[in-house]
């Protein structure tokens, strides 16, 4: 009754579409559940994402859940989980996008699952990294354990920051890196971030990951733009 009284004081929305959530619907309503805009790439033979990769780094799939458009509801479920502490999103998206990797056939494939890591100072305003809310969500799913501390990002040092923008472009790798690589060695890992673009950070982890002598890299998103 108390969450009644609260769903009426404060009623929830739909991070997706903005309805009023219905009983029973919780954080994205029925309707945009269902007309969720699915890549589905872990179906595909070769897809899109793998040959953005290809010459650049090896990795064994790159995959992301949803196809992510401008302006539309999965820009707009991204923003929630990014800018107003809507770290459900996140979760859910992790949970939903494993249970489909774990129909069809891919449940197994990996050991470990990493997150991304932001930037220490963002870490600190934001409060939380929204890579490891999909993380966790997928951990879940998947029954594979996640670490939030094992994939650093270290702090820029003065004489990078004082580095012109194409200097620095050349040394993204160098603000990577792995904390205790003893963990990583032999493991399939699944490294996960929020929205693939040009996956300039991502090539770059890859490299971290796979020289502190991991046996393979998969790369999952909660979305990739086309
Ligand atoms: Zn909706």
């Amino acid at each position: 009754m108390w969450n009644d009284f609260l769903d009426m004081l404060f009623p929830s929305y739909c991070q997706m579409c903005e309805a009023g959530l219905a009983k029973g619907e919780k954080i994205i309503c029925i309707y945009c559940r269902y007309h969720l805009p699915l890549a589905n790439y872990h179906l595909l033979e070769a897809n899109p994402l793998e040959k953005r990769f290809m010459g650049k780094v090896h990795v064994r799939y790159a995959w992301a859940y949803l196809k992510f458009t401008k302006r539309g509801r999965v820009q707009k479920a991204l923003h929630a989980l990014k800018y107003k502490g809507k770290q459900e999103v996140g979760q859910l998206m992790g949970i939903w996008y494993g249970e489909e990797l774990r129909k069809s056939g891919h449940g197994e494939h990996f050991d470990l699952i990493l997150p991304v890591p932001l930037h220490p100072s963002k870490l600190k305003k934001r409060g939380y990294n929204q890579s490891d809310t999909f993380a966790s969500g997928l951990s879940e799913a998947l029954a594979t354990e996640w670490s939030p501390n094992l994939l650093i990002r270290t702090t820029a040092s003065s004489t990078q920051t004082r580095k012109k923008r194409f200097e620095r472009w050349k040394n993204v790798e160098s603000i990577f890196g792995v904390s205790d690589p003893a963990q990583i060695k032999d493991k399939r890992i699944l490294l996960v971030d929020d929205v693939i673009t040009t996956g300039a950070t991502l090539e770059a982890c890859v490299e971290v990951l796979q020289d502190a002598g991991c046996r393979e890299v998969s790369i999952a998103a909660i979305a990739a733009a086309q």
